[in-house]
């Protein structure tokens, strides 16, 4: 089905990609030298983007979609993007993880599933604090490689203008890679084993994801002896997204596009608010305003009904569809009651959002041996219980946003090989939140299709 998007109006004459700037922005940096960041600015001003207006059209049309139920989004990636981890191998095998359970999802669920990767610019990370202590010594906090860096020494924690420029740079170098393997027919749903991660054969869910592949082989050959379009099945479409939470480097990446109204985030195709920074009357809310890219919020347990109505009014007020995609993460404890307030509130108001679970942020806890986990059982249950309060209310649960890994770690608890505390010494990698590991990532996909087939 398609729909008219050209009818949208462009964004009021009073904003700017700069308009952000008199209102509070929450979890910026502080750069001690103006005249440094201004130059990065200005280099990053005049870089070419990373993304096209064209493709950003046509994710927010596939959105739209999927607000109608006509596709399912699978959203996933690393909590924060490395520099170091802008590597072919680690590239790869997140790409791999991202199919192999998107063909989990598109054998379960039966409809088309749109890929999302948070990467190619997931570099820059709210924190709980400003600064961290340690031994009595007080340091800026790390906020992500797109600022400064992890290692706790004075020189290390300065906020770094010169990141910006390797920011885009490395997010350069992922796209390119990205689209080169798809190009290339490495994303080709006829050839699924050339996804299969080293020690696929090794996991205890190796066979019934073999038997999947299999059948879905014998489908596709099915329909092209019909002669039928499996065209939409061979060759995938990827998408970036990242949460848009330095301003400084989001505006410098916001474009005019010739012969099309407005402008566009062209650093990402999908940016998000997070959580902590979706206040009505912030910076960051203002920022998203303006911008014609589909855009998602983080709605985390704390949001009253009234408040996130307000907010949609802001972020959509025309109503455009696909425009606006709500990420809902409220923590295994919490979403039963938290979550239906805010749906029926949307429903009732006739809002059209995508909705999203992210089972992933309201389930963080520390373990007694010092690991920020979170625990498989929880996460499978905000998904599940998800899944029950939408179809009670009557709305639809659209996608599921997730942080993982194709790497084999050991950073969240419980799945199929039953990790436990002792574990997390073994494989911990990530630098800020626990992600999935293959295995657990797999056995997510597959607790959907069987929620999903009832
Ligand atoms: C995140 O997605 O890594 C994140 C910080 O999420 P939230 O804004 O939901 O806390
Ligand atoms: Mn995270």
């Amino acid at each position: 089905m398609k729909h008219n998007l050209k009818t949208v109006a462009s964004p009021s004459s009073d904003w700017t990609p700069d308009t952000w700037r008199s209102r509070t922005a929450l979890q910026q940096p502080t750069y001690e030298d103006a005249g440094e960041l201004d130059s990065a600015l200005a280099q990053l001003g005049a870089l070419p983007p990373l993304v096209t207006s064209w493709e950003i059209l046509k994710l927010k049309q596939a959105i739209a979609e999927a607000q109608l139920g006509e596709r399912f989004v699978l959203q996933g990636g690393d909590c924060a993007e490395s520099f170091a981890d802008c590597t072919s191998p680690i590239i790869s095998n997140r790409l791999k993880v991202l199919l192999q359970m998107s063909l989990v999802l598109v054998h379960g669920l039966k409809k088309p599933v749109l890929r999302v990767g948070r990467f190619a610019g997931q570099y820059a990370k709210p924190r709980s604090a400003d600064t961290e202590t340690r031994d009595g010594v007080t340091l800026p906090a790390f906020r992500g490689d797109l600022v400064n860096s992890p290692e706790f020494t004075p020189a290390a924690r300065r906020a770094d203008p010169s990141r910006l420029i390797k920011a885009h740079a490395r997010s350069a170098m992922t796209m390119n890679f990205v689209r080169a393997l798809i190009d290339g027919g490495f994303a080709d749903l006829h050839h699924p084993e050339y996804w299969d991660l080293a020690w696929v054969d090794h996991s205890p869910l190796a066979a019934e994801y073999k038997r999947m592949v299999a059948s879905i082989g014998d489908s596709l050959r099915f329909m092209e002896t019909l002669g039928g379009e499996s065209i939409s099945y061979s060759r995938v479409d990827f998408y970036t997204s990242h949460e848009a939470l330095l301003l400084h480097y989001e505006e410098a990446l916001t474009r005019q596009v010739p012969r099309q109204d407005g402008w566009f985030n062209l650093s990402t195709h999908f940016p998000w608010i997070g959580m902590r920074t979706a206040a009505l009357d912030g910076a960051h809310t203002e920022y998203f305003r303006g911008i014609r890219n589909p855009i998602a919020v983080k709605v985390g347990p704390t949001v009253e009904p009234d408040d996130l109505i307000r907010l949609i009014d802001v972020l959509n007020p025309d109503e455009e569809p696909g425009r606006l995609t709500l990420i809902h993460r409220m923590g295994n404890d919490k979403i039963a009651t938290r979550l239906r307030p805010l749906l029926e509130a949307v429903k009732r108001e006739g809002r059209r959002v995508l909705w999203v679970a992210d089972p992933m942020h309201g389930n963080t806890e520390s373990t007694s041996n010092g690991y920020k986990t979170r625990r498989f059982t929880n996460v499978a249950g905000e998904l599940d219980q998800a899944f029950d309060i939408h179809a009670a209310v009557g709305t639809r649960l659209g996608g599921v946003h997730l942080e993982l890994t194709g790497e084999n770690v050991t950073e969240c608890l419980g799945g199929a090989r039953g990790l436990v505390e002792q574990d997390l010494d073994r494989a911990y990698k990530s630098m800020v939140d626990p992600r999935l590991n293959y295995e657990q990532s797999l056995e997510l996909a597959m607790l959907i299709t069987r929620k999903s087939a009832g």
